[in-house]
């Protein structure tokens, strides 16, 4: 696929295979598209509340009894990409297509109401140019084959020195309903000889602003090159690291991930606590899911230049922004909701260039990959798989 790719490759991939690309501005993320993973994010956006004055109230109500909805976790999904080669005009090189689909009020896993968002217009936060976006396609080669891309929201916009760590869930990684029975054993014996068996979490890779307490952990401790490549900038720790990691170790790798010496000790101690927080929340929206997710991540973002947490006055939000341009604050209720109500799509840069709509967060989490997940009957409750991991990461980030 030499020159059929679709802008560039995604930087700052902490695990997970490659062929996954961005636009021009790093605004969104094409993944190769697999149908059960598209199956998902469409069955989310079906539960995707627009934004009407009804809605909204009836949202509010509901963040106010404590609960974030299940898609506030996972990243905005805008649709399918397909990559065509003949019926396109010149500069169009791929089509977007974003699907409408039905509304179905009972397949959903929420109690919110749901209403079906249109083809005409992106209702987003986030000025998206879907124009700009296919004028940024590369596609000019004699490719016959139609190549997917699920269209998401690149969860690294607006960060300028993102440190990342994805950490699979889960003790049990396939499904054995799809599974080959080759792929069950190998998997079965992955999950036996990590934290994915003993702790139902494993990280499968960080990457990590290479600051001072990084590399004196490199230089002095087990400087053990096959865990970690380093970089101009960043140091990536690999999947090898986070399967060696065992429980007498795993704390430690995760402090590594936090206590990075490019910010303040403050800020290194608000991040802590504040993914314990998230993790809170998100324990609570998982008991209240009926899903069931083989293989998905959690993805730990946060900014490490402080220059960006200057100009924010270290004003982060707990959980991201989303299509409801509300945003659930942390539980200090400060008042610090001035100037991000309202926005209609006016795309007002600040002096970095960032998009004030698009990127208020200087950390964040969320669920990704979703290729072996699906929704489930309400009576089966919720995923046990991975709340075991989610539980497991809580206790540990007590003791962090
Ligand atoms: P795979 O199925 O190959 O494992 P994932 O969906 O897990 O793919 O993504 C792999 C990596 O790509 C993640 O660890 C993360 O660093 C990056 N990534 C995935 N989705 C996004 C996104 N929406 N925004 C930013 N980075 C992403
Ligand atoms: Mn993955």
């Amino acid at each position: 696929m030499e020159n059929s790719v679709p802008g560039k490759h995604l930087r700052h991939q902490a695990a997970g295979h490659d062929g996954t690309l961005t636009d021009d501005e790093e605004l969104l993320v094409f993944k190769p598209c697999a149908a059960q993973e598209l199956a998902f994010y469409k069955q989310v956006q079906e539960s995707y509340v627009v934004q009407t004055p009804a809605n909204l109230e009836k949202v509010n109500s509901i963040l106010e009894g404590g609960d974030v909805p299940f898609h506030y976790w996972i990243p905005s999904f805008l649709g399918v990409l397909e990559q065509g080669t003949h019926t396109v005009p010149d500069d169009n090189s791929y089509v977007y297509s974003q699907e409408s689909l039905p509304i179905t009020e009972s397949s959903t896993p929420d109690s919110i109401s749901f209403e079906t968002r249109t083809n005409s217009s992106t209702p987003m936060n986030i000025p998206i140019d879907i124009q700009s976006v296919s004028r940024s396609g590369t596609l000019t080669g004699s490719n016959n084959d139609t190549k997917s891309y699920i269209v998401l929201e690149n969860l690294l916009k607006g960060y300028s020195k993102p440190n990342i760590m994805d950490i699979k869930l889960g003790k049990i990684l396939y499904d054995s309903t799809t599974a080959s029975t080759e792929k069950m054993e190998r998997l079965a014996d992955v999950s036996a000889n990590t934290t994915s068996g003993s702790l139902s979490f494993r990280i499968c890779g960080m990457i990590l602003d290479k600051n001072n307490n990084l590399l004196q952990e490199f230089i002095s401790n087990e400087g053990n090159s096959e865990y970690f490549t380093i970089e101009e900038d960043y140091v990536l720790l690999n999947k090898l690291f986070g399967r060696s990691r065992d429980e007498s170790n795993i704390l430690h790798a995760i402090n590594l991930f936090f206590n990075n010496t490019s910010l303040s000790t403050e800020r290194q101690q608000y991040l802590k606590e504040t993914f314990l927080k998230r993790l809170s929340l998100l324990y609570n929206t998982l008991l209240d899911t009926p899903v069931r997710m083989i293989s998905s991540s959690l993805l730990y973002i946060y900014d490490s230049d402080s220059k960006r947490w200057d100009l924010l006055n270290d004003e982060d939000s707990i959980v991201r922004n989303n299509f409801l341009g509300s945003r659930i604050d942390s539980d200090n209720s400060d008042d610090d909701d001035n100037d991000d109500d309202g926005d209609n799509g006016d795309d007002d840069d600040d002096e970095n260039g960032n998009n004030n709509n698009s990127n208020q967060c200087l950390s964040s989490l969320s669920l990704i990959d979703f290729a072996h997940s699906k929704f489930v009957a309400k009576e089966l409750g919720c995923d046990e798989n991975v709340i075991v991991g989610v539980e497991n990461l809580i206790e540990l980030f007590n003791n962090l």
